[in-house]
Order: structure tokens, then sequence, then C-alpha cells
């Protein structure tokens, strides 16, 4: 690894995509909106498909000698990356917040995480497993790199589901070709930039731009194997334009998590912390509570207290300090939390707070709680990725279990009560990937990510996660040439 070529680049302008190790500004340009005004504030670069047939071809070009590193270098370079995110995290942050619109702190944890994950992740070792070790024969199944991956990331934490890819592709010596969402490229092309000379030419490749971006990647021949964040809907597009040339996928998708509270709670102490693991990011978070399923014996109290700290919780610009909450992150997500907020209107649901979009040119929704909608409801019965969630209330934990599997998600789960052996016996009945019990969204790069149902195809983090980097190869030595 060498010396950074750009120290102090200006992370507020001049972004371009990262080609070969080099700045490529692109034929084209869109422009970047800032969703709490509503207004363009950058321009960033709309990649052409020749663009990209170069981006392909510089990691097809930087493939071998990576792959010829040991995993030694590779673990530092992952230290690299993440010592590079520290060092300009101030600025990152900053710029991070006015893409997306998330608070300063949010953007701190979608950043550092980012580095966390990469930290962890050097940690992670490709398994030899020996099979036969007879005076005839030995016989080992090792990893060898995919060879150039695809990596395509959501809106919601750009940066972190960027390098939950990006370094385990790189530990196992894969080369990449990363693509943010168009609503938030430009951290990312920040952050390409700033690991131009930090990682060798080509190791890892930014691209920017708009919806046929995508596709190209997912059908490029020159792509091995696909990573993708994103919704259901686009998850199986993805898949089936990998299918052309067999490419190995990774999807991680939509979810509907519910939470289930047992009348055992202390109704005041879990209050804060149901309110947060459904409306963290302003409820932009895969794996965010979407249904919330009360006991009955506790569901006024709870509702009362959840309606109180909701008054408390403050809205605003992500970068004015004791702002908690911030917009809606694109107008096309704003609409969409609209319509779900419209239908509930229109249907007769009995809304909390909330309800009417703040008087803004930003994309803001006010926290919105909804009172015990049916089970047919849009809003229980779609994901919503926005700052709205239906109060459910139920009577047998039986019941409960049987609403919450009854989804075609499958991405995670959370249980809220005193008894950890009860609670622990409903996870082993939930139809989730990730479950928790008194608190949500927690993940480690250790733990093995994944999306059951529609929520997901394959794994990310741990061991397993790292595999999907990899192909298996299996030599076969035979000791002795005599029959
Ligand atoms: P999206 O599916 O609209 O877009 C995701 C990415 O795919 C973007 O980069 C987009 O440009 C790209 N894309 C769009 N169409 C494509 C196509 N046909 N081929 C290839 N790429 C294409 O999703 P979004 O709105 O950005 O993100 C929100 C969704 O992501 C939610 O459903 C959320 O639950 C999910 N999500 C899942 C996880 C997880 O780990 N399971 C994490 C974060 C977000």
């Amino acid at each position: 690894m060498t010396t950074p070529r750009h120290t102090t680049p200006d992370l507020f302008e001049n972004f371009t995509m990262t080609i070969g190790g080099h700045a490529v500004a692109g034929a084209a340009s869109y422009g970047v909106v800032n969703p709490t005004t509503g207004e363009v504030f950058a321009q960033a670069p709309d990649c052409s498909q020749a663009e990209l047939d170069q981006a392909v071809a510089a990691a097809r070009q930087a493939f071998p000698a990576w792959r010829a590193t040991s995993i030694a270098d590779r673990r530092r370079a992952l230290h690299a990356i993440a010592d590079t995110l520290a060092a300009h995290l101030d600025g990152l942050m900053r710029l991070l917040t006015r893409e997306h619109g998330k608070t300063h702190e949010i953007s701190t944890v979608d950043i550092m995480g980012g580095a966390w994950w990469c930290r962890g992740t050097s940690e992670l070792d490709l398994p030899v497993i020996m099979f036969e070790d007879s005076d005839i024969r030995r016989g080992e199944t090792r990893r060898t790199p995919v060879g150039v991956v695809g990596a395509i990331a959501a809106w919601n934490y750009p940066v972190l589901l960027a390098l939950i890819k990006v370094a385990p592709a790189l530990l196992a010596g894969n080369t990449v070709v990363l693509k943010p969402s168009p609503f938030t490229p430009l951290t990312t092309l920040k952050i390409g930039e700033l690991l131009r000379g930090v990682l060798p030419d080509g190791v890892l490749n930014v691209v920017s731009g708009g919806d046929a971006l995508g596709p190209w990647l997912t059908a490029h021949p020159g792509i091995d194997k696909v990573t993708f964040t994103g919704s259901t809907q686009t998850g199986r597009l993805v898949a089936a334009s990998g299918a052309s040339t067999l490419k190995r996928i990774t999807l991680e998708l939509g979810g509907n998590d519910a939470a289930i509270v047992l009348p055992d709670v202390n109704v005041e102490e879990v209050a804060e912390p149901l309110f947060w693991a459904a409306f963290r990011n302003s409820g932009q978070v895969c794996l965010a509570t979407k249904r919330l399923y009360i006991h009955k014996d506790i569901y006024e109290p709870l509702k009362a207290a959840l309606v109180a700290y909701a008054k408390t919780v403050k809205m605003g610009d992500g970068a004015e300090q004791g702002t908690q909450l911030g917009p809606v992150q694109n107008v096309a997500q704003y609409k969409r939390v609209l319509s779900l907020i419209e239908d509930a209107k229109a249907q007769g649901y009995k809304f909390l707070t909330g309800a009417e979009p703040i008087d803004s040119p930003g994309y803001f929704i006010p926290v919105t709680l909804i009172d015990n909608p049916p089970e047919h409801a849009r809003i229980v019965q779609e994901e919503q990725f926005g700052p709205i969630l239906p109060l459910l209330r139920f009577d047998t934990v039986d019941e409960a279990i049987a609403r919450a599997n009854a989804t075609e998600y499958g991405l995670g789960a959370t249980v809220w009560s005193s008894d950890l052996d009860t609670a622990a016996q409903i996870c082993e009945r939930l139809e989730a990937g990730n479950v928790w019990i008194n608190e949500a969204h927690y993940l480690s790069p250790f733990g093995a990510f994944s999306g059951p149902k529609q929520s997901g195809l394959g794994v990310e983090g741990a061991v397993e996660g790292l595999l999907e980097f990899t192909n298996a190869k299996t030599y076969y030595v035979r000791k002795s040439a005599a029959a």
C-alpha cells in the first residue's frame, strides 16, 4: 500500500468516478438533490456504457496482481480503507448529511460503521478444509476469488452498505466495480477518490449514474458476481439479468419486520427503544420495525407512551445540532410514504400522530403512528420505509407469531420481554434471518446476515458472507504414482 495521492480533496465539489485509479468526470452529469431543501446542490457523473466498460476492464486488468497478493496484504488494505474514512470523517459525514438528509450522528454511524466493518472483516480467514489425508492421498478444498465483482448499494446507508460488500470482496482477492444509488452517489464517489493510491489502481472502481447503469452492470459479461442491496422488486430483476451468464449473486432485499411486545415489559422503559427501532434514520432502515404487535394488556399504556415520546422528537435539518430525524431521502420515496398515508386516511384508520406532510420544500413527513389498523391494510402488508408505523393489538402469542410470519419477507424480527427464555422460544418460531431480544438493528461483521423468503438470497457478514465472494477449488493429491 502507498500513501494517499489526495490528502485534502475538496469534499463538496468536483465529483468524479474512479476508474483504474484515475478520475473520470464522465461525458454527462446529473443533479443531486438535497432532500432537506428539495434543491439540486451538486452534479454527479452519469456513467456511459463505454465508461462502464472501462471500469470493468480496469477491474479485470487489476485482478491477477490483486489475487496474487497475500491475505495479510489484503487485510492491511482493509485497515487502510478504514483509516482513510476515519481521517476524513468530518467532511464525509457533512457531505453525507447534505445528500441524504440524515443527521450528522447517523452519517457518522454510516461512515464509521463502514470502517468498523472493514476492520472486522479483515479478521476473517479463508478456510482450507482438508477432508482426506491418507497414505494414498491428500484432499483439500480451498477458496479462490470469483473475479470482478459488481457491487450495487441502496441509498439508506450508502457507505456502510457499500463497504459491507467491498471489504469481503477485496479480502477474498476480487476486484470491484461499485455503484451507489443515483440518489446518494456523492460520498461514495469521494471515498473512491480518497482511496486512489491507497489501493492499487483498478482494485476498486466507483461509477455513478442514472437508472440505466444498474442493469448495464448486472448484465455485463465482464462481471463475474453481483452483490446487490435494494428492494425485493429490483432484486428479482437483478437475478433474472444475471441468469444469462450465470453470475454468482447475493441479494439483500426488503423487509417488513415485526416487533412483538409481551405484557411483562416495563412500558415506560421500552417505549423509547421501540420508537427508535421503528424510526431511526426516519424509518429508512431495512431492519426497522415496520409492524409493532403489542399485547392487549399493555396496548393502551404503551400506545400513550409512544405518542408522548414521539412528540418530544425533533425533526429538521440533519446538519443542525439537536435534530433527531431528517427528511425522507428522495421524492419517489416521499410520494410512496404519502400514498400509504392517503390510503390509511381513505380507509378511515385512526391516526395518533402525524399524517400531514410538513409544509416545506424538503421531503419532510412527520412521525406518523396509526392505531390498530386491520391486518390486510396496506400499511401492514407493505414495506413503508419511512416515518410511519402501525400499532397492532394482539391477544395471544400464537396469534402474534402467525401474524408476524404472514409475509413474503423474512429479514428481521424483534421480541420484547423481561422473560428471556420465553422471548427466545418465540424467536425460534419467527421466520426471519435476524432476530433480536430487547434491542434492534445491531449488526456484527462476525454474524451471518441473511434474508430468507423474498428478503434475499445468500449471506453477508461472517465467514459465510466471505465465502460468497469465492469459488470452491478442490485438490486431490496422490502421494504415490503407484496404482
Ligand atoms: P432499489 O431497488 O430501488 O435500488 C437499489 C439499487 O439498485 C440502486 O443502486 C439502484 O440504482 C439499483 N437498480 C435499480 N434498478 C436496477 C436494475 N434493474 N438492475 C440493477 N440495479 C438496479 O432500492 P432502494 O430504494 O435504493 O432501497 C430501498 C430498499 O432496499 C428497501 O426495500 C430496503 O428494505 C432495501 N434494503 C435492504 C437491505 C438489506 O440488507 N437487506 C439494506 C438496505 C436497504
